[in-house]
């Protein structure tokens, strides 16, 4: 995506506090965009109603404002700028996928929770096997009149390999068959996560899709999607892992028991918001020169994507202390 206006956003799921790894998205986000001139956006993904924790939205919002990662636009909530909510816009996502079950390229799956358990326990994999995919038209109008549940699913191919590129890691391939028809409408009617994201990063022409390592592999799905209504794909930029050092020196996967990985903890041990930034900025990123602080506007004017490095970052607190 060249000669465009760049436009960033943080889409967190709000099912938990801000922790160190969210904060780095949001920070890299937020730098990118502002490191070109562009728009950030804040869009909150709360469509999985099972995995929603009441309150972590206002505490992903206020660290936002807190360090500064102010966002550009919104719904006016009493004359500013509040964030994108995935619930409020539910209405959106539906005749997306209704518009791709007329093209043939979804359709309406009506297994119940049962037979598809069955399922599991046959294979063990759980992929589903694509049983509604070829329904008659007449019976699917029978059970959808009949009040039947349904879910939508997208026909994923079943043969043939999907690549992207991606801006850190570089080129990710995924055979198609190991992607079962996804899921994009929810018997409840709610989008899944997958398919709100796509039509929103659409919607809001968002030209760069910064996010942990750990979608790299789900990133065909959302490809496939794109390719389905033929829109553009952004720009990925998967960011490395995020470790912690051991006692004996050696590192793992950051978890609380490194020590406090949460933004409103760190504050409370002390740490001063500006210092967590600059040290989180520069977990996986590798400014030119040889600066080490930063403010958050020496940040933006700095940042570039060249700078992200593909190896685990770690999280020293040694480091941290003296900033
Ligand atoms: N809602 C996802 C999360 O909180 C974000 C994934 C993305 O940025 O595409 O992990
Ligand atoms: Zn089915």
């Amino acid at each position: 995506m060249e000669n465009q206006t760049v436009r960033t956003r943080f889409a967190p799921s709000p099912t938990g506090f801000m922790h160190v790894g969210n904060l780095r998205t949001a920070l890299y986000e937020y730098l990118i965009a502002k490191s070109q001139g562009g728009t950030f956006v804040l869009r909150i993904e709360d469509t999985d109603q099972e995995r929603f924790v009441e309150g972590a939205t206002d505490v992903i919002y206020h660290t936002l404002q807190q360090v500064g990662l102010q966002h550009d636009e919104g719904p006016d909530i009493g004359g500013e700028y509040g964030p994108y909510v995935q619930s409020k816009r539910k209405d959106i996502y539906l005749p997306y996928a209704q518009q791709l079950i007329k093209e043939g390229k979804a359709y309406y799956c009506f297994c119940s929770k049962e037979r598809l358990a069955s399922l599991h326990d046959e294979n063990g994999l759980g992929g589903y096997d694509r049983h509604c995919r070829d329904l008659p038209q007449e019976e699917v109008d029978k059970l959808l009149q009949s009040g039947t549940p349904w879910v939508i699913r997208q026909k994923m191919p079943i043969e043939g390999s999907t690549t992207f590129t991606d801006s850190v890691f570089g080129d990710i391939t995924i055979e198609n068959n190991e992607l079962e028809d996804q899921i994009l409408i929810k018997s409840d009617g709610y989008p899944t996560y997958n398919f709100a994201n796509v039509i929103d990063d659409h919607l809001m022409h968002i030209t760069h899709v910064v996010r942990g390592c750990e979608y790299l592999t789900s990133t065909p799905k959302y490809n496939l999607l794109y390719e389905a209504f033929d829109w553009e794909v952004p720009t990925y930029v998967h960011l490395p892992l995020i470790m912690g050092r051991n006692a004996d020196g050696s590192t793992s996967k950051l978890s609380k028991r490194h020590g406090s990985t949460g933004f409103e903890d760190l504050v409370k041990e002390g740490y001063l918001p500006e210092a967590i930034v600059n040290y989180i900025a520069l977990l996986g990123w590798a400014p030119k020169g040889t600066q080490e602080l930063f403010t958050l506007n020496e940040l933006a004017q700095n940042f570039n994507i060249e700078g992200i490095s593909k190896s685990p970052a770690v999280f020293d607190y040694d480091k941290l202390t003296w900033m």
